[in-house]
């Protein structure tokens, strides 16, 4: 207030001035009173235009873009100028503030991994994040202010958005062909609607394959239990003689034991993808997985193909030797279950050039078409179906091994020509191998020396 003081004061000096100099000047005119009220009026009349220049720069200062400090006057247009200066800098300092707020949320909206896409009162775009502007095949500037509905036509979108009941989410194969969208709108503001999209083909794949696996499973399950059913019924109604009972129960318990297997199977799958990855630092000795494959393999081949074991470094995996011994075993048993009497199977274990190692199972078998290769590793893929059935295979023993793999860093790798055999190959990186050599040896590595460069013919 003390603009208002100094005002007044000033004001009041400047009208006696005025009046004791129009008192002095109108003496010799003999009209005092009259050059008083002049002198007085004039020095306010002059007060009056430096006051209206000084609001009239203030103005101009005001119609500008106040990037420069307010006029610095004093008194009243001084104060006016101080205090308009001092909000508006306030005001632009919130404004920066609430820009930098409004780009941090627009920032956390960009990185969402769901398309999020507003749209004003008459259904156009007001902004979409590039995750929805992929989902939909948009440009986010070019697209603005566009109808979504002159841009994205797919029909189940469209008819969604005219229905308004947007409980559910509407789902439609993407606009970009590439998966399946689901997308649901929410109404917010006024007329305003959030469209939220997800892009569900992993999902939709995983739900597929889920549903597959149980009906694969059901199927496999059912095939024997039909069979026992039967066996069971034929047994309670009919007498059967000694000799006929004897081969009903070997045939019955052909397929528990075909049930059996597949439930070993799924159990070691479930187990494969439900459990962490196998310690780093848990050493197995390749030459007594070895031997026990070669062992198996030689009990399932009961003398009818030509095995012959090699192997060139007595190393170690880290790892799990469960899940080793019956990855390896998987492969072993299949060339002999595939190859044919008096067929060739050579297993051999060599450490690469590049420090990895190779365990091979290479046989003369049927070999496998092209095509089917990329699908060994299915779930339930069989080439030959009733081959598989036949020599007690479920399907899932190459699945077992490529998830062994995987959880060792490995890869599994599948050559084969039809009519030339296949060869079967496990690789594992150098960083799960060590030589046997290089540490104390685990129990039952008395076998080392005894596979090194041997050669074994089972015939
Ligand atoms: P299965 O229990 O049916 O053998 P796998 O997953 O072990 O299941 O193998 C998948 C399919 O790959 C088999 O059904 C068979 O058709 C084919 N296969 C696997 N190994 C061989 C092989 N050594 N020679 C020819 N075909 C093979």
């Amino acid at each position: 207030m003390t603009w208002l003081v100094s005002r007044l004061l000033a004001g009041l000096v400047a009208m006696l001035l005025g009046g004791v100099i129009g008192y002095v000047v109108g003496g010799p005119v003999h009209a005092p009173v009259l050059t008083v009220l002049l002198g007085g009026t004039l020095t306010v009349g002059a007060l009056a235009i430096v006051d209206t220049l000084r609001g009239v720069r203030l103005i101009d200062w005001l119609r500008g873009a106040q990037d420069t400090d307010a006029p610095r006057d004093a008194g009243f247009w001084g104060e006016i100028g101080y205090r308009v200066e001092r909000s508006i800098r306030a005001r632009e300092r919130s404004t920066v503030q609430e820009k930098a707020r409004l780009e941090q949320f627009l920032e956390a909206i960009e990185a969402s991994p769901n398309g999020v896409l507003m749209l004003d009162v008459s259904g156009q775009i007001d902004w979409c994040n590039s995750v929805a502007a992929s989902h939909f095949g948009l440009d986010p500037r070019r697209d603005r202010l566009q109808r979504i509905t002159n841009l994205v036509r797919a029909p189940a979108f469209v008819a969604y958005l005219q229905m308004g009941n947007y409980r559910e989410p509407v789902v439609f194969p993407s606009p970009n062909g590439l998966g399946t969208l689901s997308v649901l709108v929410r109404d917010y503001g006024e007329g305003m609607k959030l469209v939220l999209s997800q892009d569900i083909t992993e999902r939709e794949r995983a739900d597929g394959m889920r549903r597959d696996f149980v009906a694969n499973v059901s199927h496999e399950i059912r095939t024997p239990l039909t069979v026992l059913s039967g066996f069971i019924e034929t047994m309670s109604a009919l007498p059967l003689t000694e000799v006929e009972s004897r081969r009903v129960l070997v045939l019955m318990g052909q397929q528990a034991q075909r049930m059996q297997t597949l439930v070993s199977d799924l159990l070691t799958l479930a187990q494969l993808e439900g459990s962490p990855r196998p310690a780093a630092d848990r050493w197995v000795s390749v030459s007594k997985l070895l031997l026990q494959v070669e062992g198996d393999a030689r009990t399932l081949s009961q003398g009818r193909h030509t095995l012959t074991l090699v192997s060139d470094d007595a190393a170690q995996i880290a790892g799990a030797e469960t899940e080793l011994l019956s990855a390896l075993t998987n492969l072993a048993n299949n060339a002999v279950r595939y190859t044919p009497e008096g067929g060739r199977i050579d297993i051999s274990w060599r450490v690469l050039t590049d420090g990895s190692g190779e365990f091979s199972v290479k046989d003369t078998g049927p070999g496998i078409e092209r095509e089917h290769i990329p699908r060994l590793t299915e779930r339930f893929y069989r080439v030959d179906g009733s081959r598989s059935r036949d020599t007690g295979g479920t399907g899932l023993g190459l699945s077992i091994v490529k998830h062994v793999a995987q959880r060792h860093g490995g890869e599994l790798d599948v050559q084969s020509e039809p009519g030339k055999g296949s060869t079967f190959r496990l690789i594992f990186p150098a960083a799960r191998l060590r030589r046997a050599a290089a540490s104390p040896r685990p129990q039952g590595d008395a076998s080392d020396a005894a596979v090194r460069g041997a050669t074994a013919d089972t015939r």
